[in-house]
């Protein structure tokens, strides 16, 4: 899958981060059955890269003394971390063998058939929907089932500084992806108007620029713009 550059258009009108995958996709959105939930995370992951790096950053409260603190790690780092398990052998696109079992990745189908399943039950009903053969343990299962198609939704350990308490956060990727887009909009809709404002283009011409390029024209204006022989951070 290639992903084209983002625009600010797809910047603030997508509704979603799968609509913004979508619209990205060269050659058109890509149907929901050609990848399995691990690939199109995996997919998120490289346009979450793309376009704010590697680092994911959070700030959560302490489940302890109740203090913000921050914590942060590199996203190569996480998904390196969820592919660690047993060996397993692929047998084909999304086939698996492991042990005397064989099974799959599952898909958005799957997650769709779950239904009203009560939420403690999920994983468990979503992995027995991926055997194709033989009747693995559970454990077993789920494990060789993250080292085949990892998702980057899971439970990250964390230190307190103030109060050195252990403990873990859920963190969903999609859910990051989706609050990063959030914050950043005033700072496109900044950049949109430093450049209309220095080169009075049209709005849609500034829109359909791609990021890059944008943030490119908006450092140029800001340094043009800076007194000269005064140092910058006076
Ligand atoms: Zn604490």
């Amino acid at each position: 899958m290639t992903l084209r550059e983002v625009t600010a258009t797809q910047e603030l009108e997508v509704t979603d981060t799968q609509a913004l995958l979508s619209q990205l996709c060269m050659g058109g959105p890509v149907p929901q059955d050609a990848l399995n939930l691990s690939e199109q995370d995996m997919a998120m992951a490289a346009l979450y890269t793309a376009m704010y790096g590697e680092t994911i950053e959070c700030h959560v409260p302490c489940s302890a003394c109740d203090r913000k603190f921050e914590t942060q790690f590199e996203l190569s780092d996480w998904i390196a971390s969820l592919r660690s398990g047993p060996d397993i052998t692929r047998t084909g696109p999304n086939t698996f063998l492991y042990s005397d079992f064989s099974f799959r990745v599952p898909m958005s189908g799957d997650l769709d058939a779950l239904g009203d399943v009560p939420p403690k039950a999920r994983a468990k009903q979503l992995a027995q929907a991926c055997v194709l053969e033989g009747t693995p343990d559970q454990q077993e299962l789920e494990a060789a089932l993250m080292r085949a198609g990892p998702m980057l939704d899971d439970d990250i350990e964390a230190h307190c500084p103030h109060c050195d308490a252990h403990q873990t956060f859920p963190l969903r990727l999609d859910a990051y992806f989706w609050a990063a887009l959030r914050r950043e909009r005033p700072i496109i809709i900044r950049e949109i108007h430093q450049i209309a404002m220095a080169y009075n283009w049209p709005r849609s011409e500034i829109m359909s620029l791609p990021r890059s390029l944008r943030r490119e024209h908006v450092r140029l204006i800001l340094s043009d713009h800076r007194p000269r022989g005064v140092s910058s951070w006076r």
